[in-house]
């Protein structure tokens, strides 16, 4: 039978402002301990999201009516005390001094005797294939961060990101970075040390108990102070000071080459295996044919936990409320006035885990869909907007790739916004957040943020420096009437696309389109820097 379509105006749901402004302040208070993945905090986080949609009449979408998508995932905690480096010629090198270095998921300890190969940038692109012709078989790739710049950052995000995924598949079995200026404007080495000394990662884990990885074939990943890195390089033709002249070009042009040099390495781990839930709403799709169609709205609900200070009294609770309470509230509002207004696709809601530990809740949900892949046809992600002045612009992070720009268009239109294109491309924010996940399996998606508009770049900047990923992320922060303006706009992005007479689809020729669309999974983001 046909259907007929009936156009249906702008519907008058409200925003309940009260609603907002409870979730978030129940969210980021201290009994919810920080929301980290894995933790009773978190558990009691997905908890309170699963009642709430419960209570608003929204059915569960994890499979037979359940909230809840359980994530079996696998800690990796590195074990210092039995982990070293020692390269032919540089004598015995100091952890946490002249390099960082810990075991992946796919060892829990082991030792490796095999040879250095600096890759360069290690970058593949069109006309430019760093590692051709390069035996990586059985070795150590060692290699610089960076890259072209006339490549498009989201696509350079793209290329530096997977990186590790191309040595693997070319057979190497350690991946080590050399850390130059233009790592240190990224992060810093003192920072980097600080991470290596409590290192501990995290991946989820197959059916078959194999832990998920892109790059399945390295053992450990590393860096090099830049003082190894020089002494690894000295006597080449291409040195440490051609590398960080190269590094200074648009070009990047960077040679590969065998080092001649032989490295020991030792690592140690301890794998325990946990399960962390992603909570999954369903709102029914009204369309006899589209319902059959499904939209995920996602946010992250996890965030840093409690990290033990030495002082007694400290504040030790990373609440995140602008680290992404308000985005989970945003997001449960958001599927009420859907449910209220009864979509022409169904509609997924899903709170996320693990985001902080690498988008790994969106990564498995992505993955592993809890409805048929093929019948996902959209993501729309909410990951932190600073909520702090008077918005008057969005911005939709990837929006520009598919024909999803035209729903988020009008949607910001209908309030009187702009939309405003990436102000800070050379982020690569669109590869940074949950909407990657689905991107690598193929479905546009788009990440909705506010612009640098009306005090937007200062605020931002004032939010960024001075309080993302610290203590200070607190409810205090929130200005709910922005709250709420942003979740209106959110409703009506939902609404837009869940209410498309066409299935979204990539533009024509798009890169992230042509790389990841006709189902084939891909290489996914690692952090920028190990
Ligand atoms: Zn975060």
């Amino acid at each position: 039978m046909l259907a007929i379509a009936i156009a249906t105006p702008a519907s008058a749901q409200e925003v309940d402002g009260e609603a907002l402004r409870r979730d978030v302040t129940v969210l980021a208070s201290d009994s919810m301990e920080g929301r980290e993945a894995g933790t009773r905090g978190h558990e009691r986080a997905a908890g309170y999201v699963a009642g709430r949609l419960a209570a608003l009449g929204i059915a569960g979408g994890a499979g037979d009516g359940s909230y809840f998508q359980e994530v079996p995932m696998l800690r990796i905690d590195s074990d210092l005390s039995r982990t070293s480096l020692a390269i032919d010629g540089l004598g015995d090198l100091t952890m946490l001094e002249d390099y960082t270095l810990s075991g992946t998921a796919q060892r829990e300890s082991g030792s490796v005797e095999a040879e250095l190969v600096f890759v360069g940038y290690g970058l593949d692109l069109p006309g430019r294939d760093d590692l051709a012709g390069l035996d990586l078989n059985g070795k150590i790739a060692v290699r610089a961060y960076g890259g072209p710049r006339t490549l498009n950052s989201e696509e350079a995000a793209h290329y530096r990101s997977t990186i590790g995924a191309r040595v693997s598949e070319r057979g190497a079995v350690g991946l080590l970075l050399v850390w130059t200026p233009l790592v240190e404007g990224v992060q810093s080495w003192n920072r980097a040390v600080e991470g290596a000394r409590h290192a501990s990662t995290m991946t989820w884990v197959k059916p078959t108990g194999e832990a998920y990885s892109t790059a399945p074939g390295l053992l450990f990943t590393g860096s090099l102070s830049a003082e190894t890195a020089r002494a690894l390089l000295a006597g080449h033709a291409f040195d440490y000071d051609d590398l960080l002249a190269a590094e200074q070009t648009a070009e990047a042009l960077v040679p590969a080459f065998p080092l001649g040099r032989t490295a020991r390495v030792s690592f140690a781990s301890t794998f325990t295996r946990l399960s962390t839930p992603n909570v999954v709403g369903l709102v029914p799709g009204t369309d006899p044919v589209l319902k059959d169609e499904y939209v995920v709205l996602t946010a992250h609900l996890d965030h840093l936990g409690i990290q033990p200070t030495e002082a007694e009294g400290d504040d030790e609770i990373y609440n995140g409320a602008m680290d992404n309470a308000v985005g989970i509230a945003s997001m449960i509002d958001v599927a009420r006035m859907l449910r209220e207004h009864g979509p022409r696709r169904s509609v997924l809601v899903v709170a996320v885990t693990a985001e902080e530990k690498g988008l790994l809740g969106s990564s498995y949900n992505a993955a592993n869909p809890t409805v048929p892949a093929a019948s996902v046809v959209a993501n729309v992600n909410l990951d932190m907007p600073i909520l702090s002045y008077p918005f008057a612009d969005v911005v939709a992070f990837g929006s520009d790739h598919s024909t999803l720009s035209a729903p988020v268009a009008a949607a910001a239109g209908e309030f009187g916004l702009t939309f405003s294109p990436d102000p800070a491309p050379e982020q690569g924010f669109f590869v940074r957040s949950d909407q990657y996940s689905y991107v690598r399996q193929g479905v546009p998606a788009v990440n909705l943020d506010l612009g640098w508009a009306n005090g937007g770049e200062a605020a931002q900047e004032a939010f960024l420096s001075g309080h993302y990923h610290q203590l200070s992320d607190e409810v205090d922060l929130v200005d709910f009437a922005q709250l709420e303006r942003f979740t209106a706009v959110n409703y009506a992005i939902a609404r837009n696309v869940a209410d498309l007479p066409q299935r979204p689809v990539w533009n024509p020729g798009d890169f992230f389109g042509e790389t990841f669309a006709q189902g084939h999974s891909h290489p996914d983001a690692a952090s920028p820097v190990q």
